[in-house]
């Protein structure tokens, strides 16, 4: 069974209850940040290079989260708040451009339209690119976290989680005044072991063996392999 919240969700969540513990919000550009979080940073992709794509859909609900890989492509469902379905996905650039950077034709292979029967789109579809996946902590003043600070691959579904473990390693590094290095040795070991898994998934998914291998590999080993380590005295 799979919960999921949307990112607009969440942060609504996350900014009421720092509002709540005392901080104060500023909505204009600080001149001198002591953490920077602004997400991707843009990058040159060699071709073909990858794009996301994401939509809100309204339908029928199941408490699963589905994945669908094709040879090129892939698709993630599952039900986040107040009964909206998320689909999103990624796919290289000659895919898309042969519907015009439409993905719905992306969603009719035979299971992605048993998914998503009777369901309705809510939203245009939200388009982001060249996805690069980096997976590089760097030594940084002002501290840089989130996707800022590195990208790990969306199927692993931990992009989400991983922001909110490194703005709060940036957070308490900065209010007790630790080296950017500490701050970095910090993330290494809390997300190293993932960028690996994430690495090594990644290239068995390219070679073609990844469907082979899946029987042999229990899902709680992959979760485990691809969460970050949590340390909550950190
Ligand atoms: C196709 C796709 C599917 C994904 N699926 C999942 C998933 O299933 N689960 C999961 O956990 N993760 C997923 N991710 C990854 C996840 O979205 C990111 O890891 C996460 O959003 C990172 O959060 P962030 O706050 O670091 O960056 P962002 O979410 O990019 O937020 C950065 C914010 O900073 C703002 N900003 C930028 N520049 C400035 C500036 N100069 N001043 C002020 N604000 C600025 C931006 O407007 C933005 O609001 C997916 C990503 C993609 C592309």
């Amino acid at each position: 069974m799979g919960w999921g919240v949307s990112r607009y969700a969440l942060d609504r969540i996350l900014l009421e209850r720092a509002l709540e513990l005392g901080a104060v919000f500023h909505s204009e550009r600080a001149t001198a940040p002591t953490i920077v979080a602004t997400g991707r940073h843009p990058s040159s992709a060699t071709r073909p290079r990858l794009f996301g794509f994401k939509a809100h859909f309204s339908g029928p609900l199941s408490d699963s989260v589905d994945l669908y890989f094709s040879s090129r492509t892939y698709v993630g469902v599952n039900v986040v708040e107040n009964g909206v379905t998320n689909v999103c996905g990624l796919a290289p650039e000659d895919v898309l451009a042969r519907s015009h950077f439409d993905p719905d034709p992306l969603l009719s292979t035979d299971s992605l339209r048993a998914r998503l029967r009777n369901h309705h789109r809510l939203m245009d579809w939200l388009i982001t690119g060249p996805i690069v996946c980096d997976s590089r902590t760097r030594v940084c003043s002002p501290l840089v976290a989130g996707d800022a600070l590195s990208f790990v691959d969306p199927f692993t579904g931990t992009g989400i989680l991983n922001a909110i473990l490194t703005g709060w390693l940036a957070g308490s590094a900065s209010a007790r005044g630790l080296s950017p290095e500490s701050y970095e040795k910090a993330c290494s070991s809390a997300l190293e072991l993932c960028f690996q898994s994430a690495a090594l998934i990644r290239s068995a998914l390219a070679s073609g063996w990844a469907e082979f291998l899946l029987p042999f590999v229990p899902g709680s080993l992959l979760v485990r392999a691809t969460r970050p380590k949590i340390r909550l005295n950190q």
